[in-house]
Parts: structure tokens; C-alpha cells; sequence
């Protein structure tokens, strides 16, 4: 028997945790650890509640809205809240659950936790929107605050309803504080918040690339699968196309955009536009005018994997499991070598299963593999600029630019790096020297760090 009912992608996630950490020499080394995984699987707290509005049209809409509080074992409560149709308690403990050894991750004093409403806001007004997020916050506002839980954006949650959201949460309170992450910049938000999910998912992945070549390579020249089109699909786009990298596809949940010759900055600009006003990647390909006479086509219903050629790096960055087995298998015909998640559990087990079988037949250090890097890590980087965002309104100072987006480096780089440290420090693999795993170096590290805070605390005895 069990308390819970049947939650698939909390299982799957559970599963891969637990898979790496079995797979290791972990629990030989040090078996106390496994006491751990069952009481940290369980969240601290879960809070759902009714949020009740009126729309345009003047009637009543009710939708139940979530906050899944896991661990803080670590620190205050950390992660997102999404807004979307598919929302329910697997989906959000899923999240929640990766989120707490993704914090640990950052090396940042910070818990897990992940939120939510299952609700659709696309083509719903401004003003709509504004009364659904302080009819959300009126309850939420009861059980968060800049020490006990401080969330952020995810999926449709972006700098304007964080923006409601925060103005909601001080109205109730009658309290300024850091109690939101991915504010504005002109009230409390940090240089580069918007980009350090995407930045640092480049980064990550750079540092795979250099450590794969032994620094005879770099994104110059790669070509470069993306999927998504929203905030972490622009941002890692932008700095691929920065870095000299060919981006050859973006897509949203109703097809895919491609282009063998490259997609451009101008070619995403045009995209943000378009999305701020809800319209569809077909919407925009079909009425932007730096669309007319390129080379981008639009695929409809297509994900973006099995429509390009050959291919150096993927970066699934729309949603979860959105790379299937059959999907990693093409990818890896057409010479992917590296893959690194912007989405939370972008790859299915079935499609990690392939990518991580390919390494383990194929590595050595002159043969480089097909390399997988899991979101927990390679999309680490927008939490870890909330810690910093964090940190800076509990200072009342703000950093440049500069600043942050170099501590944002150095902390993907130190995350890479643990993540192969720790892969090998608890591998029963017979080549690890070449590329060791990093899905399971990054469960390893963030559930040693997590399990460690555990143990000292008495949450674990
Ligand atoms: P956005 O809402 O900005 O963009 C989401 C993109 O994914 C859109 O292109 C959307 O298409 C597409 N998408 C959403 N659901 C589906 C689906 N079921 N099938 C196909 N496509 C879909 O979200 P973000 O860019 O912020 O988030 C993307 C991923 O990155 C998520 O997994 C999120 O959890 C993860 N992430 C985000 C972070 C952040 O800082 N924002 C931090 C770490 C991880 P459409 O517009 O048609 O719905």
C-alpha cells in the first residue's frame, strides 16, 4: 500500500535518482546514505488550494493552484511556478523533486520546491492575467516569504506575472522583500535573471566540449538542435549564435522551425515580439517580415530532432520528455555528440538510456562519445542567478552586469566540474577516465550535499 496514487513523472524522476545512485558505489562506501532516499522522496509540505477569479467576460473561473515545499534542509524553499493545462501534483513533485538536488547543485544555500495552477493563461488579457496572479497570491502569500520559500517563473510565468504575482504579495503583506525571483531591474531584479537559464546552459555545455576535446574545440562552428521557443530556447539560441554556433531549429507545441543555414538574432527578436502577444511560431513565421525570403521553414505538429541534418550538439529546451528513444537514436545517427537539457527531464528514460549506452560502448579519449547532460545540472544556471538575486536584495545592492554573468560561469564551470569529480569518485564503470557519466555525477553530488545537510539536521536518523 501507499499513501500516494499513481504519478508517473515523479516516478520517472524518482527512478533516475535512484537508479544512479544504486549503479554507483555509493551505498558500499558509505551505506548510511541509504536511509536517506525514502525520507527525502517525501515532500516536507504540500499546499493546495482553490483560486477563484472573475475573466473578461464576467463570469467565475476556478482552477486548484500547488506548492510543492520538499526539502530545506539546504535553505529557504527555491523554484518555480508554472501556469499551464498539464499542471497537476506528479508533475509538480517531478519538479520539485529535481529541484532540490539541482539547488545543491548551485552550491547555494537554497531548498527545493515547485508550484503551480492548472490553468491555460495564452490569449487571456492583461488585466486578466493580473487578477488570476493576486487571486493565486492570496493564498500562496500564507506560506512563502524571503526565509521560508521564495519562488520564481517557469513555464508561462515570466517577468510580468512575477510582476503581479510580487505586487499581490506586498499588497497582502504590507512587506517589501525578496520573496520573488526574476524581478524587474528598476524594483528589486537582477542583471541577466532573464538570460541565465539559456546562458548557463551554453556554458555547461561548453565546458563538456572543451573537456571532451581536451580544448581543441569550442561552439565555433557546431550545429546546434534547439527545441522551444521561449525564454530558455532565446537566451541559449542568442549565445550559441554568439559563440559561432549554426542554430538550426526552435519549435513550440505546435511545430518546429528549421533552418540548415541557421536561424539569427533577428530571426529570435522577432519571435519574442511574437510571443508576447501569444502568437504561435507559424503566426510568426507566416507575418514577421525578417521571415519573408529566408531560409526558416515551418513544420507543423513536428518536434525538431528527426528534421535536421547532421547535428553536434542538442538542447531540448521546451518541456518534459520531449525527446523519445526513437528520437536519441536518430540524433545519434546524425553525429550528435553532445546533449544537455534546458527543460526539466527533457530526455525520456528511454532516450537517456540510449545516449548513455552509446557512451558506454563507445568512449575513449580518441573517440569521443555522445556525451548527456541532465537539467538538474546544465539548467541549473536560472536558480543559481536567483540565489544571486537573493542575495543582492538581502544586501539592498546590485550588481553589474558583468558581475553576474561571470558568477554565473564560474558556477556552471564548478558544477561541470564536480559532476565529472564525483562520477568518478563513485563509478563502477570500467573506462571512466574518458567521459564519465554525467547524470550520474550531477544526482550523486546533489544528493550527497542534500543527504549530508539531512543527516546533520536530524531529518534523517
Ligand atoms: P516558456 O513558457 O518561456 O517556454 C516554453 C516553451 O516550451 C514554449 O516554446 C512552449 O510552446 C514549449 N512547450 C511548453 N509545453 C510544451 C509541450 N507540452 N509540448 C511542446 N512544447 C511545449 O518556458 P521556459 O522557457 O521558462 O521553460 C522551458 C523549460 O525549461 C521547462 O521545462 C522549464 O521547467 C525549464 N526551466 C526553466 C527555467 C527558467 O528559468 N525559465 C529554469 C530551469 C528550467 P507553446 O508556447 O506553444 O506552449
Amino acid at each position: 500500500m501507499s499513501a500516494e496514487p499513481y504519478e508517473p513523472e515523479f516516478q520517472q524522476a524518482y527512478n533516475e535518482v535512484y537508479n544512479c545512485l544504486k549503479d554507483s558505489t555509493l551505498f558500499d562506501k558509505k551505506p548510511v546514505y541509504k536511509k536517506v532516499l525514502p525520507v527525502v522522496s517525501v515532500p516536507e509540505r504540500i499546499i493546495q488550494f482553490r483560486v477563484t477569479w472573475e475573466n473578461d467576460k464576467g463570469e467565475q473561473e476556478v482552477a486548484t493552484g500547488f506548492r510543492v515545499q520538499f526539502n530545506s534542509a539546504k535553505g529557504p524553499y527555491k523554484g518555480g511556478l508554472r501556469f499551464h493545462p498539464t499542471v497537476n501534483l506528479s508533475v509538480l513533485k517531478f519538479l520539485g523533486f529535481e529541484q532540490i538536488f539541482k539547488n545543491a547543485l548551485t552550491g547555494l544555500s537554497l531548498g527545493g520546491a515547485k508550484g503551480g495552477l492548472c490553468f491555460d493563461p495564452k490569449g487571456r488579457s492583461d488585466s486578466e492575467i493580473r487578477r488570476v496572479c493576486y487571486a493565486f497570491m492570496k493564498e500562496l502569500s500564507r506560506h512563502i516569504g524571503q526565509d521560508v520559500d521564495v519562488p520564481a517563473g517557469d513555464i508561462q510565468v515570466g517577468g510580468r506575472e512575477i510582476g503581479y504575482l510580487f505586487g499581490a504579495y506586498r499588497h497582502y503583506k504590507n512587506s517589501w522583500e525578496g520573496v520573488l525571483t526574476g524581478k524587474d531591474l528598476n524594483w528589486g531584479g537582477s542583471l541577466i535573471r532573464p538570460e541565465a537559464t539559456g546562458y548557463g546552459l551554453i556554458y555547461y555545455t561548453e565546458a563538456m566540449i572543451k573537456y571532451a576535446s581536451q580544448g581543441k574545440e569550442s561552439f565555433e562552428g557546431k550545429r546546434v538542435v534547439i527545441s522551444g521557443s521561449g525564454n530558455v530556447a532565446q537566451y541559449a539560441a542568442l549565445k550559441c549564435i554568439e559563440l559561432g554556433a549554426t542554430v538550426l531549429s526552435l519549435s513550440d507545441s505546435k511545430g518546429s522551425v528549421i533552418s540548415e543555414t541557421g536561424i539569427t538574432a533577428e530571426h529570435i527578436y522577432a519571435i519574442q515580439d511574437g510571443r508576447a502577444a501569444w502568437k504561435t511560431l507559424e503566426q510568426i513565421v507566416g507575418e514577421a517580415s525578417v521571415f519573408s525570403g529566408s531560409s526558416v521553414k515551418y513544420i507543423a505538429g513536428a518536434r525538431p530532432w528527426v528534421h535536421v541534418g547532421k547535428v553536434d550538439v542538442a538542447l531540448p529546451c521546451a518541456t518534459q520528455n520531449e525527446v523519445s528513444g526513437a528520437e536519441a537514436e536518430h540524433l545519434v545517427a546524425n553525429g550528435v555528440k553532445f546533449v544537455a537539457e534546458g527543460s526539466n527531464m527533457g530526455s525520456t528514460q528511454e532516450a537517456i538510456d540510449v545516449f548513455e549506452g552509446v557512451r558506454l560502448q563507445t568512449a575513449s579519449a580518441s573517440a569521443p562519445a555522445v556525451w548527456y547532460a541532465p537539467g538538474k545540472a546544465s539548467n541549473m544556471g536560472g536558480v543559481a542567478v536567483s540565489g544571486l538575486e537573493m542575495a543582492q536584495n538581502s544586501a539592498r545592492v546590485s550588481w553589474t552586469r558583468e558581475t553576474v554573468d561571470a558568477e554565473l560561469k564560474k558556477i556552471m564551470t564548478t558544477c561541470f566540474d564536480d559532476c565529472v569529480t564525483t562520477a568518478k569518485e563513485y563509478s563502477n564503470e570500467s573506462n571512466v577516465e574518458a567521459l564519465p557519466s554525467l547524470v550520474k555525477g550531477a544526482n550523486l553530488t546533489g544528493f550527497i550535499r542534500v543527504a549530508d545537510a539531512m543527516l546533520h539536521q536530524g531529518d534523517v536518523f
